[in-house]
């Protein structure tokens, strides 16, 4: 018979970070950069563990060259070529340290992967993505990945619960995607009915990476500065943006008028409009799990990395946290019917 877990899910909008009592004096005391030794490669990184997603429109050289100015990480999509890559490490050297490499689970993208890897050696990361992280095709790409590269941080996804953490740590991943379906662009849980509540699937897939001496991002759903501090709160160790850093001058693509103002196209990379783009259509067997936005143009990226970064500092001094990584340490969540105060929502003018 199905059987029903009724223990309750949460999801951003669920909770919010009680106040503590606090010794810090301004939030510009807080330490947003961690170092982190990753259970795999050994190799040990330090930087602010934010991560644009390898989107079309959002893990773009142009925006890891922004990002990396704050020491924030991007996985670039993987539609450049080679020689787009051997130009910009050429470029950009001292971006690299900020910056993964990504690959799906086919035999074209392990070969472009192993290509790259050998044209940049300062490459340090690489990011293995899929929509379904549960299929034996995939743990076998991770595994045979590790294999070939054993000095390299593989990230891997996504998948939204323990068991599958363990797995791929054990096939030899070091940090773990999670997220089924909370995605701005995702329409999974429609198409399918499958996904899990972000909050409890960081708490949960955060748990069981601990115990192995893995780690976790938090991929999808941020909607706001506060859910970036909610995801770090239950423990992820990095949390990874699509949306937030789409619609700005980094994020490729045309700016689109209509009627007076700036637009800004942007996709899910399972949408019509990313495999009429990169594979010459919908295969008939798939529906397509994401969709198609005009969002409004917002400028250069900087604005919305302060208002970030601004965000996830007050955050810790409201619940006296002086570094991000006691963040989860000192985090209680409490589960709330109510957000926000909408009574001007809509009234909002941009400056
Ligand atoms: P956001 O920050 O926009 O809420 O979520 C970004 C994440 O959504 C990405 O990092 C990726 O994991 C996921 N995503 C991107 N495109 C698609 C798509 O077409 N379908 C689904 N199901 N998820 C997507």
């Amino acid at each position: 018979m199905p059987r029903i877990d009724t223990d309750v899910k949460l999801d951003f909008k669920d909770v919010l970070l009680r106040p503590k009592r606090s010794t810090l004096k301004s939030r510009a005391d807080v330490c947003v950069e961690r170092t982190i030794t990753f259970r795999n490669s050994k190799y040990t990184w330090t930087g602010v563990p934010i991560i644009a997603s390898n989107m079309d429109t959002v893990g773009t050289f142009e925006m890891a060259v922004a990002l990396a100015k704050h020491k924030i990480f991007t996985t670039i999509h993987k539609h450049y070529p080679v020689e787009a890559w051997k130009q910009f490490a050429a470029a950009q050297p001292e971006t690299l340290y900020f910056v993964a490499v990504s690959a799906g689970t086919s035999a074209a993208d392990f070969d472009r992967l192993a290509e790259i890897v050998q044209a940049v050696p300062e490459l340090r990361f690489i990011c293995l993505d899929v929509a379904n992280g549960y299929s034996e095709l995939f743990v076998e790409c991770v595994r045979k990945v590790r294999a070939t590269f054993p000095h390299h941080t593989i990230m891997a996804g996504n998948v939204v619960t323990g068991e599958m953490v363990e797995e791929l740590l054990l096939s030899g991943a070091d940090l773990i995607k999670v997220g089924i379906g909370p995605g701005s662009v995702c329409t999974t849980r429609k198409k399918t009915g499958v996904g899990y509540p972000q909050v409890s699937a960081v708490l949960e897939c955060g748990d069981a990476a601990k115990g192995l001496g893995g780690h976790i991002i938090s991929d999808g759903g941020c909607t706001c500065p506060g859910d970036v501090a909610k995801a770090f709160g239950a423990g992820a160790d990095f949390v990874m943006l699509g949306g937030m850093l789409a619609g700005h001058d980094q994020s490729g693509g045309e700016v689109i008028e209509r009627d007076g103002r700036k637009y800004k196209l942007f996709y899910g990379m399972s949408s019509a409009t990313a495999m009429q783009k990169h594979a010459g259509g919908v295969a008939e067997y798939r529906a397509s799990e994401g969709k198609t936005v005009q969002i409004p143009y917002r400028g250069d990226v900087t604005a919305t990395v302060l208002d970030v970064l601004g965000g996830v500092r007050s955050a810790c001094t409201y619940i006296g946290a002086g570094k991000l990584k006691e963040l989860p340490k000192r985090t209680t969540f409490i589960r709330v019917t109510q957000q926000l105060n909408e009574i001007f929502t809509g009234n909002e003018r941009n400056d």
